[in-house]
């Protein structure tokens, strides 16, 4: 579609890319349509920008940080970033809701993630002057300085589950270390990353020190990995893009951050205090509707009390209901009817497999009929062999395997190609600390599960989970790079 043949009956104007601090239209004066997966009517449009879009942002990015952006001192750029954590603070109602319409989660889960965007703001805006180098023993006569630099201009591709999250967690980070970034946001969900850059503009963020180029993946996000202008590209998506996004971006040798979902599981263990685990193991899947990279999938519960908590797990499941964002019910649809064929697809098939149905929720009655809902599963015991306990869902699909013993558990917890958060429930100290030592994966939760949550706490996988941290202090050293100085004065 082009910026000129829109519905007439959506008058909205198509929102605009932010480059170089002024609001741009694509090259090629083409929309994108955006949808409400509520009810699956286009409600905004935005730029169908491509590689001179993206050209003309990484060049401003550049023209900032060799200017303006970059003549900051530490503690400039950090009073920005608290001022536009601030900005977005205060506008955390309009925002939310906006992020609850453009993705479908519920309101509640979109207001969560406007309060989270500011805390990253306000984080890293206080931590931009505190991020310091190093001096080191050498010879005599020496003195050996390591400082902490940027790296220039850095490249953040967004996925669709968290929009004002990821970007918050991911270009706070950059801005902080003194990057001048680019962001391509997903063609389901720009929205909020466009307004929050707006009130970055509006806060006195020098031009081009935060650029937004939206459009499809293969096009702008193609563009701005393979760019040579770009020297970090931080990716947040699926796997298959990811390794895409490596490729690219090791052919003008950038280094790369990758967040690519997991298949985390929860132990139970017999000695667990079950009442407080039960709400979490079924808030872990059904939060965002399992569209979490870091949702937990797989409660792995060790057999002699494998019925106990299926009989807990079964009326919590049977009471969840799905909805429109606007009824704030526990979860929304999924975010595209790609998304709802997938997870419809993964219940199917793993049912035809032999994987027994143990509960379903159901689809609020007035859902419209437009909108992309699945009604939460719950299935078990799974297979440990089938697709269902081995692949990422993104859906809220939860799986039940019972285990023997604690060797079994780690065996069954690490046994897929994913590494990314576990979460371990038992009242025995010893254990706790034994079976978090012994997981494979980035995060783990004792008695307890946090996905998503946690700004100051590293996050990121192992494995086909990626590779690289985002979140705490991690993130800035992911966004920096040392210099080593060598002084010989004798
Ligand atoms: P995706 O990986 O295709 O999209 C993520 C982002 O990458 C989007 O901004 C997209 O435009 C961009 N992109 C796509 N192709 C690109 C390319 N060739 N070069 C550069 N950028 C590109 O993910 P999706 O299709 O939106 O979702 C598919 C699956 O990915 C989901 O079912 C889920 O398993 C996984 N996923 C994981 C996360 C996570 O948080 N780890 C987030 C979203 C999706």
């Amino acid at each position: 579609m082009t910026a000129h043949d829109k519905n007439p009956a959506d008058a909205q104007p198509a929102l605009l890319n932010l480059v170089g601090g002024r609001d741009a239209e694509a090259t090629d004066r083409q929309l994108i349509e955006v949808l409400c997966p509520s009810d699956g009517k286009v409600f905004a449009h935005i730029q169908r920008s491509g590689a001179a879009d993206v050209d003309a942002a990484v060049k401003a990015a550049r023209r900032a940080f060799e200017g303006p952006w970059g003549r900051l001192t530490a503690t400039e750029r950090g009073r920005l970033l608290v001022k536009l954590g601030e900005a977005v603070a205060a506008r955390a109602k309009e925002l939310g809701e906006l992020e609850s319409r453009d993705t479908g989660k519920p309101l509640s889960q979109g207001r969560a993630d406007a309060d989270a965007a500011a805390r990253y703001f306000e984080f890293y805006g206080t931590a931009a002057d505190k991020l310091h180098g190093d001096t080191i023993p050498f010879l005599n006569g020496y003195t050996v300085a390591v400082m902490r630099e940027p790296l220039g201009v850095t490249g953040h591709i967004v996925p669709w589950n968290y929009p004002l999250q990821i970007f918050g967690r991911s270009v706070a980070a950059s801005l902080a270390c003194g990057n001048a970034c680019v962001v391509k946001p997903a063609e389901d969900a720009s929205l909020t990353v466009l307004r929050v850059a707006q009130l970055a503009r509006e806060v006195g963020f020098p031009d081009g020190a935060l650029n937004i180029v939206t459009g499809y993946g293969h096009e702008a996000g193609a563009a701005l990995t393979e760019h040579p202008g770009v020297d970090f590209i931080s990716f947040t998506g699926s796997p298959e893009v990811g390794s895409l996004v490596q490729q690219a971006a090791a052919k003008h040798h950038a280094g790369v951050t990758l967040e690519l979902g997991g298949k985390s599981p929860q132990l139970v263990f017999a000695d667990a205090d079950l009442d407080t685990a039960a709400p979490i193991l079924v808030k872990a899947i059904i939060q965002n509707g399992g569209q979490t990279c870091s949702a937990g999938s797989r409660v792995l519960i060790e057999r002699k009390i494998f019925d106990r908590v299926l009989s807990m797990l079964v009326p919590k499941f049977e009471a969840l209901r799905a909805g429109p964002h606007d009824r704030d019910l526990d979860l929304g649809p999924m975010i595209n009817a790609k998304q709802q064929r997938r997870v419809n697809g993964f219940i199917d098939a793993a049912i035809a497999d032999g994987a027994p149905l143990l509960a379903k929720g159901a689809i609020a009655s007035d859902a419209p009929d437009g909108g992309f809902y699945s009604a939460p599963a719950l299935l078990g015991p799974v297979n440990r062999d089938a697709r269902l306990a081995r692949e990422e869902v993104f859906g809220p699909v939860l799986s039940l395997m019972p285990f023997d013993d604690e060797a079994d558990a780690v065996a069954l917890a690490n046994g897929t190609d994913y590494g990314l958060v576990a979460g371990v429930w038992t009242n025995d100290a010893k254990r706790s600390m034994r079976v978090a030592r012994a997981m494979r994966c980035g995060q783990v939760f004792v008695n307890g599960y946090g996905a998503g949550g946690g700004i100051e706490l590293p996050f990121g996988g192992v494995k086909k989970s990626g590779h690289g941290r985002e979140k705490g202090f991690e993130a800035l050293y992911e966004f920096s790079a040392t210099k080593t100085i060598v002084v010989n004065h004798g």
